[in-house]
């Protein structure tokens, strides 16, 4: 069962005693990509590095994430861009967005951030990985001036209600980032994804090492543990896991054009 994680942290240094091991079992899993999100300006050389030693495997992404604001943010933004030349290796612009959940102190510096990175989405024609928390209204706010400007993208750790999830697939060519929470005893994922959500609409992930599945659920997750999500969107869903891989690593290539 092949499949592509469109969302793993595995240059972290949760990783760092056994990354090659993690790799190997993922591989052995069935993964043929494995997608780095970035976080800050800090995360970028590990995830380069693995990109270079699994090349090919892991691919990386460009981005400033909402809740890892240095103190000046738009001279990390100005170095950041900088990268941004052609032939530059990166699938996408993440992870990038809006998190008021515990915060809201620098909400307006979110916001600036994460519009400023949105147009080099736009400019560069990649696709976003938006993390978005507590943030709907704000999140909604900040695309619907692009909304035909964008090349798609992937609305990471999706956890709203079908109202939501219509509101955001109404964005052209963007897609649910579906990973743990859906096998969760009480989460209403399920419920949301079989009335609101085509199968077409959703990539997996993992955001390892956050929000493992059950039933590693509270530990390290890692992307090996993908297929635990698969099995569960077969139920969902109501077709085989071979099918829901196959689906979802097609429609994950298209959105990161690998
Ligand atoms: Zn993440």
């Amino acid at each position: 069962m092949e499949f592509i994680d469109t969302h793993t942290h595995l240059y972290l240094p949760e990783f760092d005693a056994d990354r090659p091991d993690v790799v190997a079992r993922a591989v052995g899993a069935g993964a043929v990509g494995l997608l780095l999100p970035g976080l800050d300006e800090a995360s970028l050389p590990p995830a380069l590095a693995m990109c270079r030693c699994w090349p090919g495997l892991c691919r990386p992404m460009l981005g400033l994430h909402p809740t890892e604001l240095p103190p000046d943010p738009m001279a990390a933004l100005d170095r950041l861009e900088r990268l941004l030349v052609p032939g530059h290796p990166f699938v996408a612009i993440g992870e990038v967005g809006i998190d008021l959940y515990w915060d809201t102190s620098r909400r307006e510096e979110q916001l600036a951030v994460f519009r400023r990175q949105v147009a080099w989405a736009a400019a560069w024609q990649l696709p976003l990985a938006i993390h978005s928390r507590a943030a709907h209204a704000e999140l909604i706010d900040v695309l619907a001036p692009w909304r035909h400007r964008l090349a798609g993208g992937v609305f990471h750790c999706f956890g709203g209600t079908a109202d939501e999830a219509r509101e955001l697939l109404g964005f052209p060519g963007f897609v649910l980032g579906i990973g743990g929470v859906v096998t969760f005893k009480k989460s209403a994922l399920p419920e949301v994804l079989a009335g609101a959500v085509p199968l077409e609409r959703i990539v997996v992930e993992t955001d390892a090492p956050y929000l493992a599945p059950t039933p590693h659920r509270g530990r390290r997750n890692e992307s090996a543990y993908v297929p635990l999500v698969l099995e569960r969107l077969a139920e969902v869903y109501g077709c085989p896991a071979g099918e829901v891989a196959r689906v979802t690593t097609r429609t994950a290539r298209a959105v990161f054009r690998l």
